[in-house]
């Protein structure tokens, strides 16, 4: 069931509606864009409507003003920044819906570039209002969704839009559709799962689904405790409560009759508190001091797990090994960054916000086959869950 691309309709001259995703982060304070691969991620999407002469409408949420105008929270310094990126002019456009709206596209000459007002200041779009979704259809020819990392909500220019537009998807959407929907699909094998984070009450979903497709899962980062416990493992302070290893305890079980390994470390790295790293030590999993809890990967398991990694065709990895934000916490996170990095003939998927800001700041983003934009949005398709804004999309 492939989704229709840009690729496949005609937009030539005709305008078209381009859901983006640009809720980007801004310094405290300032009109400063403190990152912008989202802008950039945009770059291919726009750039092949301009060479088909479409009259391009994109249009974007950013943070949550709440269905009010928040004047802060405005579109101009992102339309501007946009500018400086693509090299030439972006209409910004102050409105969303209406007569203003409809009078600065109806200006729109054939390749040029405009962005509407924040959509979230208007109560209807988180709504999923039919009146406004119409509205807005009303400014175009054509719908395309580039946004998937929005593609999980409800909303008016996500979802309900589609009833009114032919919708098709654009170039981003196409590559996270390609590379996720590979590892559920049809992935090259062995594919290996490591899985982090906080907690595994946030990851429950999305194992249970991976464990269906992988042959490895490799369990990292605080979660990691409530798996060691589940096996009758002291963990010492870790955050590891009797839901969560209730859990864990119950992918054990189903893990092994499905064909799936669930690999736990062997060593950990254990502090009293992150505050302070020259109190922490690496222990083996059976000696967890009673006041001190799990903040990373030990070396062994650092190295085990790149032995794993090594060996597999398709790695998809979702949140980091340890307290990567503090270092020396970060090593565990940075090596299996750096194992996947080194795998050559394989595919190398990253999905998570965190996890994502981590190979990011190690340098390494551009050396995975796919970082993906999603964070909510690529667990939710990993948990193989109908995503609203991509189940309207047209199909072959
Ligand atoms: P992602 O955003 O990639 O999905 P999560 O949100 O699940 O990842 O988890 C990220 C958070 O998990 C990070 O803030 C990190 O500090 C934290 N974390 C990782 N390992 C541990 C640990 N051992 N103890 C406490 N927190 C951890
Ligand atoms: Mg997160």
């Amino acid at each position: 069931m492939a989704k229709k691309t840009i690729r496949d309709i005609s937009i030539a001259g005709k305008r078209v509606l381009v859901r983006v995703d640009f809720n980007v982060p801004f310094v405290r304070n300032t009109n400063y864009i403190a990152d912008d691969r989202r802008l950039r991620a945009m770059l291919p999407t726009i750039r092949y409507l301009k060479d088909q002469q479409a009259r391009i409408i994109l249009c974007s949420h950013l943070d949550r003003p709440g269905g009010v105008v928040v004047p802060s929270l405005q579109m101009e310094p992102v339309a501007t920044k946009l500018s400086e990126i693509l090299g030439e002019p972006v209409k910004y456009i102050r409105h969303i819906v209406g007569d203003k709206a409809q009078e600065s596209v109806a200006e729109l000459a054939a390749g040029e570039v405009s962005l509407l007002e924040n959509l979230r200041f208007h109560a209807g779009e988180e709504a999923n209002d039919d009146a406004f979704a119409k509205e807005l259809a009303n400014l175009a020819d054509v719908y395309v969704n580039d946004a998937f990392a929005a593609s999980h909500r409800k909303h008016a220019s996500i979802d309900k839009i589609s009833n009114f537009l032919p919708s098709v998807s654009g170039f981003l959407m196409e590559a996270e559709l390609d590379m996720l929907g590979s590892v559920l699909d049809s992935p090259d094998r062995p594919l290996i799962a490591i899985v982090g984070g906080a907690k595994v009450s946030d990851k429950i979903a999305v194992m249970k689904s991976l464990l269906v497709s992988v042959n490895t899962v490799l369990v990292v980062g605080g979660m990691a405790a409530s798996f060691l416990k589940a096996q009758g493992l002291q963990v010492g302070s870790s955050l590891a409560g009797e839901k969560e290893v209730a859990l864990a305890s119950n992918l054990l079980e189903w893990a092994s009759p499905a064909g799936v390994s669930i690999q736990l470390p062997t060593d950990v790295v254990v502090a009293p508190t992150i505050d302070d790293a020259s109190l922490s030590k690496t222990v083996d999993v059976g000696n967890i001091p009673d006041n001190m809890a799990i903040v990373d990967i030990g070396p062994d398991t650092a190295n085990n797990f790149a032995a794993f990694i090594r060996k597999s065709r398709t790695v998809v990895w979702n949140g980091p090994a340890g307290v990567f934000e503090v270092p020396p916490f970060d090593i565990g996170t940075r090596k299996i960054a750096e194992s996947l990095a080194q795998l050559r003939k394989g595919i190398t998927i990253i999905g998570g916000g965190s996890t994502a800001e981590a190979v990011d700041s190690f340098g390494l983003a551009n050396r995975m086959s796919h970082v993906s934009t999603g964070g909510g949005a690529t667990l939710e398709f990993l948990e193989g869950k109908d995503l609203p804004g991509i189940s309207v999309l047209q199909e072959y």
